[in-house]
């Protein structure tokens, strides 16, 4: 353990998505020395599927104002958003839209050459009155322009980058301080630790405990997970968004900005039935409730295909002009995956696990802040979190589409500003005993040997079916039970799980069982905090206590991994500066 190879810099970044790579860029430009690692090379992140756009009150195109958008977020959020971190990201959010134009991403243009905005579910001008297109758009392919972006100023401003390395887990000394990671080298199975004054986790979401998912391979938790080794909790991990729009039975998104730019869903007999769920914002209702409504007219008998198992998604009225320049990606999507042209056709879609709005609690500096052992809420000393494996709180019980890219960006650059501020106060290392790095080493020994079980595949296969069948769109106690059951049942055999099977190398096996235990534990957080929950807010709807209940339920859940405990804790209803937006009814 002690000859591990140490590398020493002021920061270490877990994660280059948008979150990780707008933190590093902070830093590096102030002159931190920053690492950079990542499973994939940085602009394979998930940041890099975002189409639809990036959300802030520019009013190019309706008029618009920052105060809306913080009501809307909230409204959206079901009232579970802290409202100072809300009103902080929708006041910054013009700052960083020019920011990133003046970086160099190629948004779409208006003809009078200001950037394109478009609308999107949930937003509303005034305060829930007229529709507001807020959402601003390099064509459907927002989050490329940004990450590329993003990346090519983290190279210009050089950020030290370790592509193909996986963090395994944090090290903390005997004070609890966080003193970096353990990594694994990909490709060689080389271990090495990186010691840092602080330390940024940006590993992005867990949509792959679910088998029908949106998300990349690479989204497996493993910051979640390795927060929770060290005793932080995770906060409202019930709340799952599940996207409207998927590819019925493949689960790849399509976009949101269909709808955004007219596009409509349709049920078997051709009914546009949100206009029943829905009746003001119909098919840009907030994707809580259209996800819902699509589910239940499939539940219903309305749905359609051989199976009646999904809705419909109509374009051609759009016209080919429209579909060419303002979707041309989601155009490729259906014709590689369902040669279907969405210029002639409708694309049959259904709900699919989408976003992790809940996630390692942290303040809107982005320092974790958890109560660990007996003490308080208090900042996790050295440890920082960022982006979809946060949880701020912005987007509480449901995130509107198009505030997560802008979530990643402005809390990814209140992160580097307050390592900086941190670094100028504290300019050495804290003294490294490599003893603490013996969690992470231990969990790698583990898997030196293989099993005789089943291969990892086959139980992550089974994870995810059990996941989607007990803890999807609608939920009760007696099914989630069951499923907590099934999940605990799979963790048991998990550490006899078979390393060698004629379709994968020992080494890329490895890496898949390590990251089959953090899905596992997030996938047990997820359950423990959807059956804790007896009300129904936002993305989780129990069959069994349908209406939300403030009185009993207004607060965030948080769930230690030690004995599988829940606790709780206030949701912060004062914004910063204007007056707090008090829980009403949530009508569309
Ligand atoms: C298909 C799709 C479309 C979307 N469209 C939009 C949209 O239009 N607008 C919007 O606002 N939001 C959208 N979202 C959501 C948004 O894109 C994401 O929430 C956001 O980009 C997440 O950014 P991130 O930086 O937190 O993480 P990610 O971009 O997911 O990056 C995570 C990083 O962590 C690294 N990592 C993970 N684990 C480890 C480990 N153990 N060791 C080392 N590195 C690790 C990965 O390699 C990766 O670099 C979309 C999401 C999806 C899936």
């Amino acid at each position: 353990m002690a000859d591990l190879p140490r590398r020493k810099f002021d920061c270490l970044v877990i994660g280059s998505g948008g979150g990780g790579l707008r933190a590093a860029l902070q830093l590096a430009q102030a002159e931190a020395t920053v690492a950079v690692v990542s499973k994939v090379f940085p602009t394979r992140s998930h940041t890099v599927a975002a189409q639809g756009g990036i959300n802030a009150a520019l009013g190019n195109v309706s008029p618009d104002n920052w105060h809306w958008h913080m009501y809307d977020t909230i409204k959206g959020g079901d009232y579970l958003c802290d409202q100072d971190a809300v009103e902080y990201m929708c006041r910054a959010a013009s700052k960083l839209v020019y920011e990133l134009e003046h970086a160099g991403v190629p948004f779409s243009r208006l003809d009078n050459g200001m950037i394109y905005q478009r609308p999107f579910g949930g937003q509303s001008q005034n305060f829930g009155g007229a529709q507001a297109a807020r959402t601003c758009a390099a064509a459907d392919r927002t989050g490329h322009a940004i990450l590329h972006t993003l990346y090519q100023q983290n190279i210009r401003a050089r950020t030290h980058f370790f592509d193909e390395f996986m963090a395994i887990d944090l090290v903390q000394d005997d004070e609890g301080f966080v003193l970096g990671a353990v990594v694994l080298e990909i490709e060689t199975g080389e271990v090495m630790i990186i010691e840092a004054k602080t330390t940024l986790l940006a590993t992005g979401g867990a949509g792959r405990i679910f088998r029908n998912n949106t998300n990349a391979r690479i989204n497996t938790g493993d910051g979640l997970a390795m927060a929770l080794r060290v005793g932080i909790p995770l906060q409202d991990m019930e709340f799952f968004q599940f996207h409207p729009t998927g590819i019925a039975g493949k689960g790849m998104l399509i976009s949101e900005a269909t709808r955004g730019e007219g596009g409509y869903l349709l049920n078997k007999n051709g009914e546009r039935f949100m206009e029943k769920y829905a009746p003001r914002a119909k098919d840009l209702a907030s994707r809580d409730v259209v996800s819902r409504s699509i589910a239940t007219e499939v539940h219903e008998g309305r749905g359609c295909g051989p199976n009646g198992d999904y809705a419909l998604l109509k374009l051609d009225h759009l016209g080919a002009d429209v579909i060419m320049k303002r979707l041309p990606g989601i155009r490729d999507l259906c014709l590689n995956f369902l040669h279907i042209d969405p210029v002639k056709e409708a694309i049959p879609v259904s709900p699919t696990a989408h976003y992790t709005m809940g996630g390692i609690p942290t303040n809107r500096q982005g320092q974790v802040v958890a109560p660990l052992g007996n003490r308080s809420e208090e900042p996790v000393p050295g440890l920082y979190a960022v982006g979809e494996a946060a949880c701020v709180s912005v987007h509480g019980a449901n995130r509107l589409g198009g505030n997560s890219l802008l979530d990643i960006v402005v809390f990814g650059r209140a992160a580097g500003n307050h390592i900086n501020e941190f670094l100028q106060q504290n300019r050495y290392h804290r003294p490294f005993n490599p003893a603490s790095a013996g969690r992470a080493v231990a969990r790698l020994a583990r898997w030196e040997r293989t099993g005789d079980g089943e291969t990892v595949a086959a139980l992550r296969a089974e994870m995810q079916t059990e996941m989607d069948a007990h803890c999807g769109v609608f939920r009760t106690a007696k099914v989630l039970r069951a499923g907590l059951e099934k999940i605990r049942a799979i963790k048991a055999r998990l550490p006899n799980v078979r390393l060698r099977d004629h379709s994968r190398v020992f080494n890329t096996a490895r890496i898949e069982a390590l990251e089959l235990e953090n899905l596992v534990e997030v996938a047990l957080a997820t359950i423990h905090s959807a059956l804790a929950r007896e009300e129904s807010r936002g993305a989780h709807m129990r069959m069994d206590f349908p209406k939300r209940d403030d009185d009993k339920w207004l607060k965030h859940s948080l769930y230690f991994m030690a004995n599988e405990r829940i606790e709780f804790k206030p949701v912060r209803l004062r914004p910063m500066t204007v007056e707090t937006f008090p829980p009403k009814e949530r009508t569309y």
